[in-house]
């Protein structure tokens, strides 16, 4: 247990032991940003049917074949066919409607003509010139076809797939339930935000910030306040957790301190530890357990420690739970703009803020590069991924960057 594992080994055990949260059935008007549960297929065809694209004439190509600038054809004006209009009345030969935006085609007609390229005289138009069959109409179905797969299964609802879901008529959406993600922090030296800073004391931050992530890709957290460094109350509080979340996340005492209590605590209530130590810096110390299948991912209480772990382990897993198929970070390359002049022996995740200046994607550091800094957690957009036994970086060197977008 007490073994280093690469990060990539801790990722794949931790998306093994998890996987999606149940479904539930809600409302289209609540959905946005939920993961569907299921492959969604129209129930009905866009446009539902024929229909035209513009306002003018409906006619039948078959009546204005011979129609020439000498010889205009002459049509009767037989009706008026507004959108919303369900009467059905056909077009008969040498006659037309007036029909608008989004109006049923009438049977018998295949073409509309636009109203500046007609002459109206009284109730009948002049038409100057053929047009072929199936002009400016728009076919039952050439958006989305009846049956067809529009949004798959594991995927967000953005916006857009809110509007298609609204144009197909569906009310109501399957998904996954929101899951709960417990954050509890450990420490004597923390105090809750509403109280006043003491000596000795810092304010007790990583519960925020995780929680805040949790919010960030759309779960619910479950505030677990503070547990004191004793192995008691520190069991006490993870089953505590346990009972009322889906996955526990902790921040400090995974390391090799006399107080640092945490994996006795996971001992003590029975769940079973997965790993304690992965080879990247910071959070070499991460500690993970499992209890009924439920996942307990213990960080390291540096808050920068913590929020690239999260972001490395946990946001993983999380994504996952909540029924996102395959979520994997975007990786990409780019230069770094600032010196790192420390030799890194084992691999190590630097905190940056990516951007692209003339189609080169950049990345500086976002702040002084310490675990427990805080600084450079605030402007950071992207980690750097720097391999094992790597000398310094300099200025334009090129580096792997893992983005850090909230879901996709
Ligand atoms: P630990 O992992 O418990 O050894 O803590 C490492 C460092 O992180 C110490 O300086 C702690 O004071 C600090 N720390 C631990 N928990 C928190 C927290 N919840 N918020 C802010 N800093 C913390
Ligand atoms: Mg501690």
């Amino acid at each position: 247990v007490h073994e280093m594992i690469s990060l990539e080994q801790a990722q794949e055990i931790i998306l093994d032991k998890v996987k999606p949260v149940d479904e539930e059935t809600i409302g289209l008007s609540s959905a946005l940003g939920r993961v569907l549960s299921r492959d969604i297929y129209a129930p009905v065809s866009l446009p539902p049917f024929p229909r035209s694209p513009l306002d003018g004439y409906v006619v039948r190509a078959a009546d204005i074949a011979l129609a020439s600038p000498d010889k205009p054809v002459k049509l009767q004006v037989e009706q008026e066919i507004p959108a919303g209009n369900c009467s059905g009345k056909a077009i008969a030969p040498n006659q037309t409607a007036r029909i608008m935006t989004g109006a049923p085609i009438p049977p018998g007609a295949d073409v509309v003509i636009r109203f500046e390229d007609v002459r109206v005289s009284g109730k009948k138009i002049q038409v100057f010139y053929p047009m072929p069959a199936y002009t400016n109409i728009c076919f039952t179905g050439e958006d989305i076809c009846q049956g067809e797969m529009v949004l798959p299964g594991g995927t967000v609802l953005s916006p857009a797939g809110v509007g298609v879901l609204a144009g197909l008529g569906l009310n109501e959406v399957p998904v996954f339930k929101v899951m709960r993600v417990a954050v509890v922090s450990t420490g004597n030296e923390l105090i809750d935000i509403s109280e006043n800073l003491r000596p000795g004391k810092i304010f007790n931050s990583n519960l925020y910030v995780l929680a805040a992530e949790v919010k960030h890709v759309g779960s619910c957290p479950v505030y677990g306040g503070i547990a004191p460094d004793t192995v008691e109350l520190t069991a006490f509080k993870i089953n505590e957790m346990l009972a009322g979340a889906d996955m526990v996340l902790t921040t400090g005492g995974v390391s090799v301190g006399d107080y640092d209590f945490v994996e006795d605590a996971l001992v003590r209530v029975g769940a079973n530890i997965l790993f304690h130590r992965i080879g990247i810096r910071p959070g070499t110390p991460t500690l993970c357990a499992v209890k009924e299948g439920k996942l307990i991912i213990g960080l390291s209480g540096n808050p920068a420690a913590a929020f690239i772990v999260y972001h490395l382990l946990a946001k993983p897993a999380i994504l996952k739970m909540s029924g996102l198929n395959n979520w994997r970070p975007i990786r990409c390359t780019g230069l770094i703009q600032d010196d790192f002049l420390k030799a890194s022996g084992q691999r190590r995740f630097l905190q940056g803020h990516l951007f692209l200046e003339q189609d080169t994607v950049k990345v500086r550091l976002s702040g002084r590069q310490r675990p427990g800094s805080m600084r450079s957690t605030l402007n950071c957009n992207a980690l750097i991924d720097i391999p094992p036994n790597s000398g310094p970086l300099k200025i334009g060197d090129k580096v792997d960057i893992i983005l850090l977008s909230p879901k996709i």
